[in-house]
């Protein structure tokens, strides 16, 4: 059976060209890049040179990328990071309800630790409003987190305007960025970040690799104590093939991405469309413009998403309900719930995220699925007879409406 993947937002498959890159540095050039002979300075020399690749496509000086062991930990070492090094100046914290965990639950352990935090509310698309993102703005205020875009439904939130915010009241701001780098052009300079999130397996790259952009002058507490590695704040020898896989599908990324965006919108909302017009009960979660070129997703009422995911998966379609870390849970996802969804149709929710390699057959096939899926479960649901039966609303009629 043939697998169509769609779950891009979770994970993706390694390039080709990025996976012969990495390869001599597994046995070959497998110097430890702090060794002063040539096969260690040939790994050193990789990673600087990946370095200073990764540092250009977001506008950043070489001196200013740390890597990291992924998104979670560039998130976690920007949070806590900078609130421990900064606690002096204040202890107030703003992040969005719709952040993922890894910055959320970094927010949470710094609660543990005496620091407020303000959880934005956002709008039924999903955005943070400017205008209360300043009212938030405390003289205790010393850091600010908002995510380039979401990982669940796929909006870009207006990051130049709340950056812009943050710095004329002398906060700090840090973006996740893992979903948009290498989709989205990304300028730290010209946007005003001071410190950014990226992680390497969710474009294409390897997993187990991260980076965190620190603006010169950002003061950060170390992450790790030990050697004289990521100039002494995070200390463990280089994960060196994957550093140098990292920047190989960076480059590629960067260089490919308006015609992927371009290639991708259309399979996007051709797949929208589709939905929407076939499928009854369907809404559309998210922002329909402000919105990742990549990302569907969808809730469909009267059903379990956990079902839906089961029987497409039964016939090769990997999807997701909800975000992964959520799956597996009983509790709608916290997103789904930020933008106003209630339980029920939280529950029924369905993303599905393109990739490089995904075609508007893909996506075709994928979508006559649903239909049938949606059809058969429907069939047995009690409350969908219900409905049928006039004893409930439909809520996403009355959402609309
Ligand atoms: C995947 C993801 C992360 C975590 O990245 P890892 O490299 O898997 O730790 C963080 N933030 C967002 C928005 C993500 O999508």
């Amino acid at each position: 059976m043939k697998q169509i993947y769609l779950d891009n937002a979770s994970t993706t498959p390694v390039r080709p060209e990025v996976l012969e890159a990495m390869m001599p540095y597994f046995a070959e050039d497998f110097g430890n890049p702090s060794s002063l002979y040539p096969a260690g300075q040939r790994a050193s020399d990789a990673v600087a040179a990946a370095r200073a690749t990764l540092a250009g496509l977001i506008g950043a000086k070489p001196s200013e990328v740390y890597f990291t062991s992924g998104g979670s930990e560039a998130d976690n070492w920007a949070i806590k990071g900078f609130a421990r090094a900064n606690a002096g100046k204040g202890r107030h914290l703003i992040t969005s309800a719709i952040e993922h965990h890894a910055v959320l639950h970094a927010c949470e352990a710094l609660e543990r630790e005496g620091f407020e935090v303000t959880y934005l509310p956002v709008d039924g698309d999903g955005l943070v409003d400017p205008a209360a993102f300043e009212a938030a703005i405390r003289p205790d205020t010393i850091l600010a987190s908002v995510m380039f875009a979401n990982n669940e439904i796929g909006t870009i939130e207006p990051i130049a305007e709340l950056a812009a915010i943050a710095r004329a009241h002398g906060v700090a701001f840090h973006t996740d960025a893992v979903q948009a780098f290498g989709h989205e052009d990304i300028d730290v300079r010209e946007l005003g970040i001071d410190l950014l999130s990226a992680s390497a397996h969710k474009l294409n790259g390897p997993k187990g690799v991260g980076m965190l952009y620190a603006r010169k002058g950002v003061k950060l507490a170390n992450l790790i104590d030990g050697g004289q590695q990521e100039r002494g704040r995070r200390a463990t020898t280089e994960n060196v093939p994957g550093i140098v896989g990292f920047a190989k599908a960076a480059e590629l990324a960067c260089a490919e991405a308006a015609g992927e965006r371009e290639r991708q919108t259309a399979i996007r909302d051709h797949a929208i469309a589709r939905v929407l017009a076939e499928i009854p009960h369907a809404r559309l979660n998210g922002s329909a413009t402000r919105r990742l070129s990549n990302n569907v997703n969808f809730s469909f009422e009267f059903i379990e998403g956990e079902g839906m995911l089961l029987q497409l998966a039964a016939r090769g379609i990997c999807v997701s309900s909800g975000s992964a870390c959520t799956s597996g849970s009983l509790d709608p996802s916290h997103v789904l719930l930020a933008i106003g969804l209630p339980h029920e149709i939280a529950h029924g929710s369905l993303r599905l995220t393109l990739g490089r390699d995904t075609t508007r057959e893909d996506v075709d096939f994928a979508i006559d699925c649903l239909k049938q899926t949606l059809g058969n479960l429907r069939m047995m649901s009690p409350l969908y007879e219900d409905y049928q039966q006039g004893r409930v609303e439909s809520i996403i009629e009355k959402m609309a409406a």
